[in-house]
Order: C-alpha cells, then sequence, then structure tokens
C-alpha cells in the first residue's frame, strides 16, 4: 500500500501567459524537487484519463460545460474572469486534473493505494456550480466528493480546505448538503470575498487575518477543525491543498512555512486514521512561491506517504 501521485504532461500544456502566476512552471518544480528529495521513486505515478461528460454533470449543469466548450478558443487566450483564461489546450487539462480525483477516489475505495495526490493543474475550488473565476474552471474537489458519494455510496465526506483563500466555489455546491462536512481555514478579508457569510451547518470557515502567526493559526485551526471532524465522522477525507499560507507565497499575507503544512497533514492523518480507514485524496490548489511550493508538497507527500 502506498500513495497514488497522478502527473500528467498536459497539465502543463494550460498557459494563461508569461505572467500569470498559476503556471506550469509550479508542477515542474515540484516534480524536480521531489526528484531531488528521492520521494519520487516512494510514490505510486499513476497518468490520468479525462473525466466524462457524466461524470462532470454530477456537479456542473450542462449549460455551463457547453459554455466552457464554445469559449475555449482554436489559437491565443480568451477571459472567463479577469483573472482567469483559456487557451486551445485548457480544457484537455482541466478534464485530466478532474478525471485524476475521480480515478483517486476509485483507487483509495478499492483499497489499491491508502491515499493519493493530484499534482495536478488548473485548480478547482473557486470553480462554482456554473461560473469559472480564480484561475478554476471544473470544482475537482466536489467532483471527487460526488464520486465518493454516488458511485461507491458513501454516506459521509469531509473536504478540507487549507487553501489561503476561501474556496468559493466549493461552497457554493456542497453547502447544505449534510452529507458533506467542508472544513476550510482562509485569510480574511481577502479574495474571493464572496462567500464567507454564507452560513450553513455543514459549512466550518476559519477566517485567519493577515499577519497571523502560525501558533496562532495553528491553535485556531485545531479548535475551529477537530470536534467537527471527529463528531462527523468522514468514511472519506478529500484536501483543497492550496500552499499560498506560506510566509513567502506572493499572492497573500500569512506565515506558514513547509513544517505547518507538515502539522496540517498529521492532523488530518490522524481523523483519516481513527474513522475513514485512512483514505484521502489531497488535490492541488495554490501555492505560487516556486520554492515554497515545491517544499511544502514535499512535507505534505512525506505524511501522506508515512501512512501504512
Ligand atoms: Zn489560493
Amino acid at each position: 500500500m502506498t500513495t497514488a501521485f497522478f502527473s500528467h504532461d498536459d497539465f502543463m500544456r494550460h498557459n494563461m501567459g508569461p505572467e500569470h502566476p498559476e503556471s506550469p512552471e509550479r508542477l515542474a518544480a515540484i516534480i524536480s524537487y521531489l526528484a531531488d528529495t528521492g520521494l519520487d521513486q516512494k510514490l505510486d505515478w499513476v497518468r490520468p484519463e479525462e473525466i466524462t461528460r457524466d461524470q462532470l454533470l454530477t456537479v456542473h449543469p450542462e449549460k455551463y460545460l457547453h459554455q466552457l466548450d464554445l469559449m475555449q478558443p482554436t489559437r491565443g487566450r480568451v477571459f472567463t474572469a479577469p483573472d482567469t483564461a483559456m487557451m486551445p489546450d485548457t480544457l484537455r487539462a482541466a478534464r485530466l486534473a478532474a478525471g485524476a480525483n475521480i480515478q483517486a477516489v476509485d483507487m483509495v475505495m478499492s483499497s489499491q493505494v491508502t491515499n493519493a495526490f493530484v499534482c495536478a493543474r488548473p485548480p478547482g475550488h473557486h470553480a462554482e456550480r456554473a461560473k469559472s473565476m480564480g484561475f478554476c474552471f471544473y470544482n475537482n474537489v466536489a467532483l471527487a466528493a460526488m464520486r465518493a458519494l454516488t458511485f461507491h455510496h458513501l454516506e459521509r465526506v469531509a473536504i478540507i480546505d487549507f487553501d489561503v483563500h476561501q474556496g468559493n466555489g466549493t461552497v457554493d455546491i456542497v453547502s447544505g448538503d449534510e452529507r458533506i462536512l467542508m472544513c476550510s481555514s482562509f485569510q480574511h478579508p481577502f479574495y474571493p470575498h464572496s462567500h464567507v457569510h454564507r452560513q450553513a451547518e455543514n459549512i466550518v470557515n476559519i477566517p485567519i487575518e493577515a499577519n497571523c502567526s502560525s501558533e496562532e493559526y495553528r491553535k485556531r485551526v485545531e479548535a475551529g477543525w477537530l470536534k467537527r471532524l471527529n463528531d462527523f465522522k468522514p468514511q472519506l477525507i478529500v484536501i483543497s491543498a492550496g500552499f499560498d499560507a506560506h510566509r513567502l507565497d506572493p499572492m497573500a499575507e500569512l506565515n506558514l512555512d513547509a513544517e505547518d503544512y507538515r502539522w496540517l497533514t498529521e492532523m488530518i492523518v490522524g481523523v483519516a486514521h481513527e474513522h475513514s480507514n485512512d483514505r484521502i485524496i489531497s488535490t492541488l490548489e495554490g501555492g505560487y512561491h516556486l520554492r515554497a511550493l515545491a517544499e511544502s508538497v514535499n512535507a505534505h507527500l512525506e505524511v501522506l506517504n508515512s501512512v501504512y
């Protein structure tokens, strides 16, 4: 039993421009660092396939999917939001990223692997049911959760989102769905501003002000999440793993480092061990300082890979 690592060259073909922080170099930096530390040799590398239309329809309406299909250019770039661009290879990459999440759930549920990390782009947690924004097109973690609930007939799935930005898309999709408990931490006030006051019993928000110390962050997250997770008893945990709360990240003002991501992962692994038969799917969201991103993913994967 090991950790599946989902990777595909076509994730790199989606490119929103030379100045855009959500760049193909992010994945290259992660993979090269994993080779330096030797962790790449311990992972079970999987080349994903594209998600099917029917699987996308478990989260996104046909009208929205059709709109995205129509917008994808045959050359150049078009913007679906001020910060989000599509090019000819974008939807191929997005379908592979979402497909990797579906396959990750299937592999973990059938005990082929203990847990899985999807090293993909574009990310997904800002994609709402019918709105592309924040570099996202399809909501990868919501699709993974739906796969577990509808195909594998689980009754309780937890989504944990530690990206520095609130996962407004995931909140939009899962809010009020009692089969899902979403626990998130994020800088506040901050982008995307839209869903932070959306209250629902199954959404646990831990807003964190800019410049908060790592000690204080840990204290608040533990106090806010742990009891809710233990009461909920998730049968599977899906992580929106964004690493942009790192102190070096150019997009935000929190103060975490790779050791904080190790701590977060250890806490989640503990909950999964208690309730979920160790089942965790983790999928890459943000993280824009290349070295900090690579070190943080390496720490995250070291913990996931230590579960046997
Ligand atoms: Zn982010």
